[in-house]
């Protein structure tokens, strides 16, 4: 049986070319690129390069390229980082989503606990968009950071960051006169980068947060753009590497790979975005025919062209994810994170879900390898699991 996967948004495939790419610095360039020899200098070149190559792509400058081992990391840099820097006696105070990641609502939240910070966790009921309004109603005069994702990763919905980059900017030059502190604005764009050009300036952001594993490269590998304006401190204490942000050796082949990866997402968008859309629909189109019940979490455009979040009433996401899964096919009831949790998804009751909608809900999210094939054999194994169900 032919393995179907329809669950990129959880990780993706290393694409061949990120792996022939990586492989001569696990074999003969294995060097240290703090080492002085050449074979060291071999990996700082290496090193050199793909900062380049991916600051290229982001429109950026090399040294706004922070390395680090996952996004879950960046963003802790991110939001720690810029907590642990400002210290103007006031206890600061930060601005997200309650659909943001895991590891920006937990990282919140333990500072929180730590009585280090206050926050506003903002409501997007009923369509899964956070409100510009919404953004520039919470500021207070403590505020120095706001973090909303760029997309979403259980329901696919794509947040206004140009427009909420703009008004901290308009915010930022009023505080500038006044001669206070700036707030700094951090998106994670771990979702979105496979489909749109996330420039940072062009978002005005001075924060963000891309994967490698999420874009066909590898895991373990993830990036923090800061610009130049940003003050952020480690978090972690070592060596000098990564301009002081995130000691540690670099890992070489990861970067490498990472940094092939970003070029070969960046100069396939455009095409990924439109294919993956036509799929994407084809199979919503065809689960609807077979279940006229089926609920789609949540229509509001824009979102994700390979998202697609189905309530199923009468089931829970559970069964039949194991059903899909026993016919070949791999999808998710939600984030990969709390995939083994019992908990509903915090996004679909943010969106307004009761527990047992949240509960029926499956996650098919299509990549770049996804055939029409696929889908089409995808559907045959839905409807045989349907007619099984309702005899
Ligand atoms: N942010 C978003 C939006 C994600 O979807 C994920 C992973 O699913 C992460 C952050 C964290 O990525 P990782 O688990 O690779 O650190």
């Amino acid at each position: 049986m032919k393995k179907i996967y329809l669950d990129y948004a959880a990780t993706t495939p290393l694409d061949k070319e990120v792996f022939e790419a990586m492989l001569p610095y696990f074999e003969e360039k294995f060097g240290n690129p703090g080492s002085v020899h050449i074979l060291g200098q071999e990996a700082q070149a290496a090193l050199d390069n793909a900062r380049l190559a991916i600051s290229k792509c982001l429109n950026a400058k090399p040294e706004e390229i922070i390395f680090a081992g996952s996004a879950t990391e960046a963003n802790n840099l991110a939001i720690r980082g810029v907590i642990k820097a400002i210290s103007n006696g006031k206890k600061p105070h930060i601005i997200t989503s309650a659909i943001e990641h895991e590891s920006i609502l937990e990282t919140c939240r333990d500072l929180e606990n730590h009585n280090l910070v206050e926050v506003s966790y903002l409501g997007v009921a009923g369509n899964g968009i956070i409100k510009v309004d919404d953004v520039q109603g919470a500021v207070k005069e403590n505020t120095v950071l706001i973090s909303i994702h760029y997309a979403n990763n259980e329901i696919g919905t794509i947040q206004p960051i140009a427009e909420i980059g703009a008004a901290v900017a308009r915010l930022n030059d009023a505080r500038l006169v006044k001669g206070q502190e700036r707030i700094y604005f951090h998106t994670d764009a771990v979702q979105a980068f496979q489909f749109f050009d996330i420039s940072p300036k062009k978002l005005s952001v001075d924060l963000l947060t891309f994967s490698g594993h999420k874009i066909h490269g590898p895991k373990g590998i993830a990036a923090l753009y800061v610009n130049s304006e940003s003050v952020l401190e480690p978090i972690i204490t070592g060596g000098g590497q990564e301009f002081g942000l995130r000691p540690g050796t670099e890992n070489v082949p990861a970067i490498v790979g990472f940094a092939k990866a970003v070029e070969l997402a960046a100069s396939s968008r455009e095409e990924a975005n439109k294919r993956t859309k036509d799929l994407r629909d084809e199979l919503y189109l065809g689960i609807a025919k077979i279940k006229r019940e089926v609920k789609l979490n949540d229509a509001r455009e824009p979102r994700l062209p390979n998202n697609l979040n189905l309530s199923f009433p009468g089931h829970t996401g559970e069964e039949l994810l194991l059903l899909l899964d026993s016919e070949g096919v791999a999808v998710s009831t939600g984030s990969a994170c709390q995939a083994k949790s019992a908990k509903p998804s915090h996004v679909l009751i943010a969106l307004g879900l009761d527990e047992r909608e949240a509960n029926s809900s499956l996650r098919f999210s299509l990549g770049r390898p996804t055939t029409k094939e696929e889908i089409s054999q995808t559907l045959k194994v839905i409807e045989k699991i349907f007619l099984r169900l309702n005899t």
